[in-house]
C-alpha cells in the first residue's frame, strides 16, 4: 500500500487541483475589452443580446439577465409575490442564497428533505410541508441534475404554488430532452467563476410568463419602466420621462459580463462534453469501491454536471471526514462540502429552526466531499485524482 501523504508518503501530484474553476480564453478577453472600446459598459446591447440568447438557448419567453444569482432568486421571489406570512418550501442541501431569498421578502423557508440517493429535494416531503401558508417552491438543481420537474410541477399545479428552480448549478442540463430554464415558472441561474459559464459575478432569470417577466423587470432596476402602457399617469412627457411604479433593486448585470458571457455560452457545448466525459470516468473508477457511494440519476435527466460528489461509507472507513478531506489536501487535491445544511447555520439557528429536521440530508452531509470538477482537468489531472481518492480509501480502509 502507498503511504498517505498525510502519513509522510509522497502526493500524488506536486501542484495543486482545486475543486472547481473558471476556464477564460483568449476570445473571451477579447469580447470583454470591444465592449470597453464601445460606448456602452454598463446595460446596454450586449445585455439585450444575452437575455435573448438565454431565452434562445433555454426556450423560455423572457430572460431577465441580473447581477448575480442571489440577485436572481431575490428577483424570481418578489415576482412571485412573496411576503411577510409566506412560505416558501426549499431544500436545505443548497446553498444558503436558495433560503436566504425568501427571508429578503420577509417570508418563511420551510425545509423539505431530500432523496436518499440523488440528493435532491423529494416531492413526497414537499407535498408533506404544504399548509394553506405556502405560496411557492424553489426546488435546486443539486450538481446540475434536473430535480424531478414533472412531480413538482403537479403539486404546484394542485396547490396554486409558484414553482421556482434554482438552477445555479444547472444551465446545460436537459430534463426529457427539455433544456433546464423552460420549465419551472421561474428558473434562476448563477455565473459565478466556480459555476459551468462565467461573467464574474452574473445571474438570470428566465420565465414564459409576462405577468412574471414585467415584475422581474421592474425588482431588478428600481422599479422603474420606460412602458407607458405600465405608466399610472401616462402623461406623454417626453422620451427622457420614466416612472417608478414599484420599490425594485439596482440588480444590473454589465455590458462587458454579458459579452463575457456569451462569449462562454459560445462554449457551453464543449464545457458540458468535457464535464461528461469526466464524470464517466470518475463512475468508471469509483464504482467498485465499496467505501464509496456515488450519487444516483434520474432517467430523465440529462446531465451537465456543476459538482462531482463522493459520499463516504463511514461504516468501512477508519476515518472521519475531516480527516478524509485533510488527506486528500495533503495530496495536493483540494476538495469542498457542498453543503451544510442551511437550517445548520447559527443564523438559521437563531430564527428558531433546529437540528433533525431532514435526516436525509443531514445523513448524507456527514459523509459528502466535492472533488474536482471543471472542464480545464487535463486526463492526467483526472488520473491524479482518482489515484489520491483510491490511495486515502485504502489507507483507512477498515
Ligand atoms: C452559486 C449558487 C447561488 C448563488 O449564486 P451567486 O451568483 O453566487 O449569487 C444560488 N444557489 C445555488 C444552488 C448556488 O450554487
Amino acid at each position: 500500500m502507498e503511504i498517505a501523504a498525510i502519513n509522510g508518503g509522497m502526493p500524488v501530484r506536486n501542484e495543486t487541483i482545486y475543486y472547481g474553476r473558471q476556464w477564460i480564453d483568449e476570445d473571451d478577453i477579447k469580447a470583454v475589452g470591444d465592449v470597453l472600446k464601445s460606448n456602452y459598459i454598463t446595460c446596454g446591447p450586449k445585455v439585450k443580446e444575452l437575455e435573448q440568447y438565454l431565452a434562445d438557448l433555454t426556450g423560455a419567453r423572457y430572460a431577465v439577465a441580473v447581477s448575480n444569482g442571489t440577485a436572481a432568486l431575490h428577483c424570481a421571489c418578489i415576482a412571485a409575490g412573496i411576503g411577510p406570512g409566506d412560505e416558501v418550501i426549499t431544500t436545505p442541501l443548497t446553498f444558503a442564497a436558495s433560503a436566504n431569498c425568501v427571508l429578503y421578502c420577509g417570508g418563511t423557508p420551510v425545509f423539505a428533505d431530500v432523496d436518499p440517493e440523488t440528493y435532491n429535494i423529494d416531492p413526497i416531503s414537499i407535498e408533506a410541508h404544504i399548509t394553506e401558508k405556502t405560496k411557492a417552491v424553489i426546488a435546486v438543481d443539486f450538481t446540475g441534475q434536473a430535480v424531478k420537474i414533472r412531480e413538482i410541477r403537479d403539486i404546484c399545479t394542485r396547490h396554486k404554488l409558484i414553482f421556482i428552480e434554482d438552477a445555479a448549478h444547472s444551465i446545460g442540463t436537459e430534463y426529457d430532452g427539455q433544456p433546464v430554464g423552460s420549465l419551472a415558472d421561474l428558473t434562476c441561474f448563477s455565473f459565478h467563476p466556480v459555476k459551468t459559464v462565467t461573467s464574474g459575478e452574473g445571474g438570470a432569470v428566465t420565465t414564459s410568463d409576462k405577468e412574471l417577466y414585467k415584475k422581474l423587470l421592474l425588482a431588478h432596476t428600481h422599479g422603474i419602466t420606460h412602458d407607458e402602457e405600465e405608466m399610472d399617469e401616462a402623461p406623454h412627457e417626453g422620451d427622457w420621462y420614466y416612472e417608478q411604479i414599484g420599490l425594485g433593486y439596482n440588480y444590473r448585470l454589465t455590458d462587458f459580463q454579458a459579452a463575457l458571457l456569451l462569449s462562454q455560452l459560445s462554449k457551453l457545448k464543449q464545457f458540458r462534453e468535457r464535464r461528461k466525459e469526466i464524470v464517466n470516468r470518475y463512475n468508471t473508477a469509483f464504482d467498485s469501491i465499496p467505501e464509496l457511494i456515488l450519487q444516483k440519476e434520474i432517467p430523465e435527466s440529462d446531465t451537465c454536471r456543476h459538482l462531482y460528489i463522493i459520499r463516504l461509507d463511514l461504516t468501512k472507513l477508519t476515518c472521519t471526514r475531516r480527516q478524509f478531506f485533510d488527506a486528500m489536501s495533503a495530496e495536493n487535491i483540494q476538495c469542498q462540502v457542498h453543503y451544510v445544511p442551511v437550517y445548520w447555520f447559527p443564523y438559521y439557528h437563531h430564527l428558531g429552526y433546529k437540528k433533525g429536521l431532514c435526516p436525509n440530508a443531514e445523513k448524507i452531509y456527514e459523509g459528502i466531499m466535492s472533488i474536482p470538477l471543471y472542464p480545464k482537468l487535463t486526463d492526467l489531472d483526472v488520473e491524479d485524482v482518482i489515484h489520491a481518492v483510491t490511495k486515502i480509501v485504502e489507507n483507512y480502509s477498515q
